[in-house]
């Protein structure tokens, strides 16, 4: 008996195949990317400037963070207010967590912006009970931004909050993991997914680094995609994150 239970498994993995999805929030839980806008909104121009270096690698997502949060000199009370009367998250978003967790699904918000706005954001739309990893971002009127990167990689520096650490850690907590994303640094976590969900620059992320991925829009997409399930590509996870770096040059 216990041998056909096992036969069951392997052939109906279903939605159960897959434990844990991690899920960046600027531009794919929010189709904005709220840093992005309130950077647009409060800082001067070279903000832009300081983006297009991290897009061509010359610096890490965190120092971007870094330079980018010392030109805004507003409170963080005025940026939150601009972001909740501004911005709002996929609708379809607050169903599909319902769902996860009706599956005891494990869900993990994982972002490497300015972060503070998540929370609020999440708990205006109902979505209550998601871990939320990212940058601690702290922005005082009239003071110099103070940081802390509780959801970094202990080495390397590269990144303010390493989705792959994240990842890594959701499949030994829960078993195989999804990730959705959009962007730049969701490629750190897409190496080392099981199955990813892309759209806009990581569709040509993914296709670069042969990470085989699934089209979204919604997630409804995403959902019914794990509803019906066969089989999981698995990780390309490299030896070494692309994104590695460390203060004395690279060397892992
Ligand atoms: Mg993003």
């Amino acid at each position: 008996m216990p041998r056909l239970g096992h036969a069951v498994a392997l052939i109906d993995p279903g939605p159960r195949a897959i434990r844990a999805v991690v899920v960046d929030f600027d531009g794919t839980i929010c189709p904005h990317d709220v840093s992005e806008e309130i950077l647009r909104e409060f800082a001067p121009p070279e903000w832009w400037d300081i983006d297009l270096s991290f897009q061509r690698g010359e610096i890490g997502s965190r120092q971007c963070l870094i330079e980018q949060a010392a030109l805004l000199t507003h409170g963080e009370d005025e940026l939150l207010a601009f972001a909740l009367t501004t911005y709002a998250i996929d609708p379809t978003f607050a169903p599909f967590a319902r769902w996860t967790r009706g599956r005891d699904i494990e869900l993990v918000v994982a972002s490497d912006g300015l972060g503070f706005y998540i929370e609020p954001m999440l708990r205006r739309a109902g979505v209550e009970a998601v871990t939320v990893l990212t940058n601690d971002v702290a922005l005082r009127l009239g003071d110099e931004p103070r940081f802390a990167f509780p959801n970094a990689h202990p080495a390397c520096i590269g990144c303010g909050t390493c989705k792959m650490r994240i990842v890594l850690g959701c499949r030994e907590r829960s078993g195989p993991v999804a990730f959705v994303g959009e962007g730049h640094t969701d490629r750190y976590g897409a190496l080392y997914a099981d199955l990813v969900f892309a759209k806009k620059h990581l569709v040509d992320i993914c296709r670069a680094d042969r990470v085989p991925f699934r089209p979204w829009e919604t997630f409804d997409d995403v959902r019914s995609a794990l509803e019906s399930l066969e089989a999981l590509p698995g990780p390309v996870a490299p030896d070494r994150c692309p994104g590695w770096f460390t203060p004395v040059g690279g060397a892992l």
